[in-house]
């Protein structure tokens, strides 16, 4: 948590960071999106707002149904899964450590990086929105267990890198166009509706 906390403290510029811990009961031992989502919208009360960034990473003791290598996932804008029963079977003593590992990935996906906002040099082209380099906590096995196939000579990555920084100055000026696409479309219909009203009132007038 103090390393995540770390990371969040140096991309974010947040004059306060808060963690709030709970536990849930699942019911199932396989999840699906939409068994995380389910989950999560039972329980969460804290959501993304103005000035706020509100993140809500859910350990779940089960494994991921489509594909149960999987040890971490950004299954939407604010909503992170780990798997931790996934990675002590497969890290063992190096469990922590790969936990670590995931919880920073997964919160570089929440900030748009490599390529998710804008474009990022350092993307892996056969692995879009991940980093080519092992060395960058974005690297593209951090999301299963390839991460533990012979690449935890040095440990695991934790730090984003020098891509990754130069990449969130991108994220940071960039309009996102799918978060405003909707006022777009509203303010379209809106626009449209007026016009309609202003045409029915001339026809009734003249
Ligand atoms: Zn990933």
């Amino acid at each position: 948590m103090s390393l995540l906390w770390n990371r969040m403290n140096s991309t974010l510029t947040k004059s306060t960071i808060e963690f709030r811990h709970d536990t849930y009961s699942a019911g199932t031992a396989s999840f699906t999106v939409s068994d995380l989502w389910n989950l999560e919208t039972s329980v969460r009360t804290t959501w993304p707002g103005p000035g706020q960034m509100a993140l809500f990473y859910l350990f779940v003791h089960g494994t991921y149904a489509p594909d149960s290598s999987v040890i971490g996932l950004a299954y939407y804008g604010s909503s992170i899964a780990v798997f931790p029963s996934t990675i002590a079977s497969a890290a063992g003593g190096s469990s922590d450590a790969v936990t670590s590992t995931v919880m920073i990935h997964e919160f570089g996906h929440e900030l748009g990086l490599v390529g998710i906002v804008g474009s990022a040099p350092n993307e892996d082209p056969a692995h879009p929105y991940h980093s080519a380099d092992p060395n960058d906590v974005m690297y593209w096995a951090v999301d299963t267990t390839a991460l533990l196939s012979g690449l935890l000579g040095g440990g695991p990555p934790t730090q984003f890198g020098a891509a990754d920084m130069s990449d969130l100055s991108t994220v940071r000026s960039t309009i996102i166009p799918l978060e405003i696409l909707p006022w777009v479309v509203l303010a379209a219909a809106l626009v449209g509706a007026l016009a309609v009203v202003i045409l029915i009132r001339r026809r009734r007038t003249t």
